[in-house]
């Protein structure tokens, strides 16, 4: 470990080398690498946080850059996982970076979270942050929760092993989403402030881990709400832990794990689309066809879609729909056979085809 890299933070007697060399062992998992990921993770990386998770589905766009700062003016169009790898090892080499190119959902949720010691959200989703305060709870690790909305961002630590979880705080699934930033605008910087809280909340809970009375130990549900509209305001507000609360009342065992926005996968484009909104904009046109054998459409597929197996597509027997419509989705459960699918239709001159795994987020 290169000593003068950290030296103004170890120089406090708060860190010193042994909050060094506990954030050098850390693991610290950052769902989202957007407006809240990016400055949390480059404060990690720079602080010398071992292993550092960065887990997003989304490619850099131009749109992002204002306030998304770990990506560079090229990485546009790049995976962001691949650019902000880059970018966070150019920044320190020291240190390990894992990419998942991937969202967060219920089937991998606990695998994953299960490899870190704890996890940063920075999602703009309600029911991604239950999804990770679920997870976290079983897998008993604390979440740095973070949220941004206008001129407004609140940033909180909350385990439910330990205090209250996010849940307590919100029982259910508020009716209101939450704004993103493309919907309800942001400066920047207020991002970066709460992003920066909620790597300063890593730290210290990491320095001050399984030791009592440490001054850096951060409080449990102590809930920071921030106003930067007008005359700056600064609350903090404590979420107790509620008995009734859906999650950590419970076992982690007792938890089922839920992901509620179905999105799809489009195999080999890797863009994400959310089917809904496709399926809204009627200029698209589109036709989505689940490929799977019957037993399977009858265990789930995709509300929007029409079934048609893959073997009718082997005999040359296509859907009649497929010739007034402009594109064609179709998909099965890991992909191949709604690739095979793709070929055919393809060879059968319709080119507007694309093959998709569908898989909850
Ligand atoms: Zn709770």
């Amino acid at each position: 470990m290169n000593l003068d890299r950290y030296s103004r933070q170890t120089i406090l007697d708060e860190i010193g080398l042994i909050g060094q060399s506990k954030l050098k062992k850390s693991r610290v998992l950052c769902i989202g690498i957007g407006g809240l990921g990016s400055p949390t993770s480059l404060y990690l990386a720079a602080a010398g946080v071992g292993t550092i998770g960065i887990m997003d589905p989304d490619q850099v766009d131009e749109t992002n850059l204002q306030r998304q700062i770990i990506y560079k003016t090229k990485d546009v169009g790049t995976e962001k996982v691949i650019a902000a790898k880059k970018n966070l090892n150019d920044l320190n080499p020291e240190i390990k970076i894992i990419e998942y190119f991937d969202t967060i959902h219920a089937e991998n949720a606990e695998e994953i979270l299960s490899q870190f010691d704890l996890v940063v959200d920075g999602t703009d989703q309600f029911e991604t942050k239950f999804l990770i305060n679920d997870a976290a709870y079983k897998v008993n690790i604390p979440v740095i929760y973070g949220a941004i909305n206008g001129f407004q961002g609140e940033v909180a630590l909350f385990d439910g092993n330990n205090g209250a979880c996010y849940r307590c705080f919100h029982p259910t699934l508020p009716k209101a989403t939450i704004k993103n930033c493309a919907e309800s605008g942001i400066i920047g910087s207020i991002a970066g402030v709460i992003g920066s809280l909620q790597a300063t909340l890593c730290i210290q809970y990491i320095v001050s881990h399984q030791e009592q009375n440490h001054p850096l130990k951060p409080i449990i549900g102590e809930l920071n709400m921030i106003d930067l509209l007008g005359k700056w305001t600064f609350n903090q507000f404590k979420v107790t832990k509620q008995s009734q609360c859906k999650t950590c009342s419970l076992q982690g065992s007792e938890i089922k794990l839920e992901s509620n926005t179905i999105v799809c996968k489009v195999v080999p484009t890797i863009d994400i689309i959310k089917i809904q909104e496709f399926m809204k904009d009627d200029s698209k046109n589109t036709i989505i066809i689940d490929v799977r054998e019957q037993n399977e459409w009858e265990e789930w597929h995709l509300e929007q879609a029409i079934h048609w197996p893959l073997d009718q597509f082997e005999k040359g027997i296509f859907p009649q729909k497929l010739n007034q419509t402009k594109n064609v989705i179709l998909y099965c459960k890991s992909g191949t056979r709604s690739k095979k699918a793709v070929q055919i239709l393809n060879r059968a001159g319709i080119k507007n085809a694309l093959s998709a795994i569908p898989f909850l987020r």
